[in-house]
């Protein structure tokens, strides 16, 4: 299959990215790693009449770690990140969930800010960023601005950036020292989108969890941070019980569609069932501080 007539432009730097953008963002979309853009576009599922190939400018990959957040260019690959010894040391969370991104083959073209703005219901990076509090850097012709996880997935491969806007950066606080992590879904196949997907993060204090991060996703048009969950949680002594009423609360805050993979019912209890799992498991890496 074969995509409609575009008009192709490869700018060199962002400004002429954000250009391009300004002159052509409401017929026009930015090509990335193009794992999503271009099977739409051979489906004729989409049909930009300008693309804006973002793939030659340079620099436009880089990870740097500022204040403990990890701060990835747009064009990060997702394979490339997944490998960093940063992102193994400091947020060993985003490197399990990205392994599970689709396959290797995938991650090596598609990118941290192509995920992000494609904002697929069952994608795990937009479950990490939402874990974890992350946010976006998105320029345009009338500057920056910061667009923070809870207020950019807006539902079905929808967010609130303009057509106008380019993510430049994607900002993801490393784990607290001492926090354990868990990072569980289930698909069909090894390499399938999840059917449901879970993010946990446990930090530990005298016996007590002091902090708890859930987000999941494939359960919703939107990824869920499972706030009730989080809150029932902090101030108790880990327990199979206390992980039971968690299980609960997540079953209750997510609203999955069904569809030919999965009944909705399914999806649902799977939530429950991954939570418990990824908080016994990110129990088991908590640290106490000494
Ligand atoms: C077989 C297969 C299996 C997959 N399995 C999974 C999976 O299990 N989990 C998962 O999360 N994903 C999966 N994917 C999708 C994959 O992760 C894509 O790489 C990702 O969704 C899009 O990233 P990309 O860089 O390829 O973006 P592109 O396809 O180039 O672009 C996607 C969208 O984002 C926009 N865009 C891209 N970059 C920017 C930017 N910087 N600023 C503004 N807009 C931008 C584009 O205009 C387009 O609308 C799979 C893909 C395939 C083909």
């Amino acid at each position: 299959m074969k995509p409609a007539r575009f008009e192709y432009f490869c700018p060199r730097t962002v400004d002429e990215a954000v250009d391009l953008l300004a002159e052509h963002g409401d017929e026009g979309k930015v090509l990335a790693g193009g794992q999503s853009l271009v099977p739409l576009m051979n489906m004729r599922l989409a049909r930009p009449a300008v693309i804006i190939d973002i793939n030659r400018i340079d620099g436009f990959g880089n990870l740097r770690e500022q204040n403990g957040i990890l701060c990835f260019g747009a064009l990060t690959r997702q394979r490339a990140a997944e490998r960093s010894p940063v992102v193994a040391e400091r947020c060993p969370l985003l490197r399990d969930a990205l392994h599970l991104v689709g396959h290797a083959q995938i991650r090596n073209r598609g990118t941290l800010g192509g995920s992000i703005a494609h904002a697929d219901p069952a994608a795990e990076l937009t479950a990490i960023l939402s874990a974890l509090d992350g946010e976006v850097t998105a320029r345009s012709a009338h500057g920056t601005r910061k667009i923070a996880a809870a207020d950019l997935f807006v539902t079905y491969l929808t967010t609130a950036l303009d057509p106008r806007e380019l993510i430049v950066e994607i900002r993801i606080p490393a784990l607290a020292r001492g926090a354990g992590w868990s990072w569980m879904e289930i698909a069909r196949r090894h390499g399938d989108f999840a059917l449901a997907g879970v993010g946990v993060v446990l930090t530990v204090r005298r016996g007590a969890i002091a902090e708890a991060r859930i987000a999941l996703t494939g359960v919703a048009p939107t990824p869920v941070r499972a706030a009730a969950a989080e809150r029932l949680l902090v101030g108790r002594a880990p327990s199979d019980t206390l992980w039971d009423e968690a299980a609960e609360a997540v079953r209750a805050a997510v609203t999955p569609d069904g569809d030919i993979h999965a009944s909705a019912e399914y999806r649902k209890h799977v939530a429950g069932v991954l939570t418990q799992r990824a908080l016994r498991e990110a129990l088991s890496r908590t640290k106490e501080a000494a």
